[in-house]
């Protein structure tokens, strides 16, 4: 059949998740569900048939509050991932180049493409931490960094991140969606009053409410002006905006204990790993990543017991890997008796 579609866009396909199992430790959402103020505001509910505020003045007046900057300094979005399409969009010409440690959030070179950017995958340490000099080197207009980072859970300490925002020569989107499950506070606040760094979270993964598609950026208002440009009115759906102010406000520390609840169970998990001769990478985060060579088959093994586990084939420097969500005890117990009797 003939085709009218961008034909540069020819090779990218659908995201395909892994068949859906019962249990699911694929996606790095909150295995202890969703926080209580914010539930019971979805329960109450509300009239819809007006549209919501334009660029979510709420949202980002309670994210303002969150972070101690002002409300120039946010942009909201249908998840973060909307924020980080749109980023790329406003900053990235045709043809422009965007420069990211490799491997890192699969969405990156995926939203690059779809803006006709075109994507520099930079390979991380071999401990997973990236590699601030050669990402400099690129003297790519913008650079995307993740801490901690997904898939490899590695955090990246402060001075690195620092030295990449003093010398980059473009912007600098720094994804902080697994923030909260570290003791450092980040950047947002020093982005807000930064020229050239956007500081991008989600209310998808600590949060629990991956579902209603809420996340955020902080930068100078100037960069937010660029960005709601792109970004366009309407994208926060009302009552995932009012949850999530409510979540923002009411549910900080629902939020902590039950991330507290995932690093206690992660380093135990991870702990156990080690003694079955599948040492993790250290994970500053709800996940960890296990490079083996034996990730296809262990993933089988665990979606034959009904678990779904992330299979990474060939990544950068870690070839095969399997990424796991942390989840409560009770499951990650199931998840070990797969992993020993297949091990
Ligand atoms: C999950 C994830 C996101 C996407 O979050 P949404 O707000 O659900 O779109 C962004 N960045 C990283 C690194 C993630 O792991």
């Amino acid at each position: 059949m003939q085709t009218f579609a961008r034909s540069d866009l020819d090779a990218l396909r659908r995201y395909a998740d892994a068949t859906a199992q019962p249990v699911d430790l694929t996606d790095n959402t909150n295995q202890w569900g969703s926080p209580p103020a914010a539930s019971e505001i979805l329960r109450e509910g509300g009239a819809v048939a007006r549209y919501p505020d334009m660029y979510g003045a709420a949202m980002k007046d309670a994210v303002a509050r969150v972070v101690g900057c002002s409300v120039q300094s946010v942009v909201t979005g249908n998840g973060s991932d909307d924020v980080l399409d749109c980023a790329i969009r406003a900053f990235g010409s045709p043809g422009d180049r965007l420069a990211y440690p490799d491997p890192t959030f699969v969405m990156i070179p995926v939203f690059s493409r779809l803006n006709s950017v075109v994507p520099v995958p930079v390979p991380v340490d071999s401990d997973g931490a990236m590699d601030v000099d050669a990402l400099l080197a690129t003297k790519a207009p913008i650079i995307y960094l993740c801490s901690p980072n997904n898939p490899t859970a590695t955090a990246t300490p402060e001075n690195a991140i620092r030295r990449v925002l003093d010398n980059a020569t473009g912007l600098v989107i720094l994804d902080e969606a697994y923030i909260d499950f570290t003791t450092t506070t980040g950047f947002a606040r020093e982005a807000a009053s930064r020229s050239n760094v956007l500081v991008c979270r989600t209310l998808s993964k600590a949060y629990g409410m991956a579902g209603l598609r809420i996340g955020y950026g902080v930068a100078h208002p100037d960069v937010i002006e660029s960005i709601e440009k792109s970004r366009g009115p309407f994208k926060l759906n009302l009552l995932a905006e009012r949850a999530a102010v409510t979540a923002l406000s009411h549910d900080r520390d629902w939020v902590m204990a039950r991330a507290a609840d995932a690093i206690e169970h992660r380093e135990r998990f991870a702990a156990a790993l080690r003694q079955l001769g599948l040492p993790p990478l250290s994970s500053a985060a709800n996940f960890v990543f296990v490079p083996t060579p034996r990730a296809a088959t262990l993933t089988l093994a665990l979606e034959t017991a009904g678990i779904g586990v992330r299979l990474f084939v060939n990544t950068a420097r870690f070839g095969d890997a399997i990424r796991i969500t942390i989840a409560p005890w009770p499951i990650m117990e199931r998840v070990l008796a797969v992993l020993r009797t297949a091990a």
